[in-house]
């Protein structure tokens, strides 16, 4: 069967946290806005269970927090149990409680956590990391590679187990020095991978042929970064829509981005784990 790999984003752009580096910040959104993102990711599901004909996986990427809201967990679940779909999971800050993935396959459902330090202390997201190793969820961790991050960073990282994967994005318009991207390189083995944008224009990429961003209103996208549509998921016109195309950007600096960008070959890298972000291969081999 052949793959599909959907980035979901519905119209839902609040979250809990208020990290200085965000934009959706202790944002609040009005009941009609969240009937809407409920209702479209309802119908998004209803899509997911009805095509049969893709192995399917999912990642939920929305402007906020998702997991604070009832219908994300249970779209997880629900998705977890289909047997076409090999992946489903969310990137979140890992507030919310997790004792609801008891009720997913665990097999199918993985997390893509960020660590917000100053929002939460390092014991209590360690504590909610200890809670997803008990309901035995896949997850990785990542931080934003801020200079004011960095001890914490180390801490965490020492003070989580070796199979979690840690992650560190470079912080948009910081430039690193060879010292300091050799230090956030200790930490995580990818980091090469984050701390320059990808010249991607005119390079084979993914997007658009097995991989799609798909907005509330069905709208698809090659990704999340070239707004063009190439169909919609709920006429059937997203299947004509795909085919190998080449990216149409100057430059690609995010990893739901440039992990389909052939040249990179990181899909070798992440394999089943590319949606959350969790490297094939990890732990490393020593
Ligand atoms: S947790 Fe994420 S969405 Fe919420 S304020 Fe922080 S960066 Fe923004
Ligand atoms: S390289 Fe990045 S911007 Fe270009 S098509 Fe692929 S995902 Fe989109």
């Amino acid at each position: 069967m052949n793959d599909l790999y959907v980035l979901y984003r519905g119209p839902l752009a609040s979250c809990n946290y208020d990290c200085p580096y965000c934009p959706f910040a202790k944002r609040v959104d009005p009941p009609a806005l969240l009937r809407q993102d409920r209702a479209d990711l309802l119908r998004f599901v209803e899509w997911a269970a009805a095509t049969t004909d893709r192995r399917l996986s999912v990642l939920f990427t929305p402007w906020g927090e998702g997991l604070t809201r009832s219908w994300y967990r249970e779209a997880i679940v629900r998705l977890s149990h289909l047997p076409h779909v090999a992946r489903v999971s969310i990137q979140t800050n890992l507030s919310a409680r997790t004792g609801w993935l008891a009720a997913a396959d665990p097999r199918v459902a993985a997390l893509w956590t960020t660590y917000h330090p100053g929002q939460v202390t390092r014991a209590r997201f360690l504590d909610k990391c200890r809670e997803l190793d008990a309901l035995g969820v896949g997850y990785s961790v990542g931080v934003v590679g801020l200079p004011a991050h960095y001890e914490e960073a180390a801490g965490l990282r020492s003070a989580l187990p070796a199979h979690v994967y840690m992650w560190v994005n470079a912080a948009e318009g910081h430039v690193y020095t060879p010292a300091e991207e050799a230090r956030w390189t200790a930490l995580d083995p990818r980091f090469g991978d984050s701390v320059r944008p990808h010249a991607s224009l005119g390079l084979p990429c993914r997007a658009g042929e097995d991989a799609i961003s798909v907005l509330g209103d069905g709208t698809v996208r090659r990704c999340h970064f070239i707004q063009t549509p190439i169909g919609n998921l709920y006429d059937g016109s997203w299947r004509a829509g795909l085919r190998p195309r080449a990216c149409t950007n100057a430059l690609c600096d995010c990893h739901i981005g440039y992990v389909h960008l052939q040249p990179l070959k990181l899909r070798d890298v992440y394999a089943g784990g590319l949606l959350e972000r969790i490297p094939s291969a990890w732990p490393s081999p020593p």
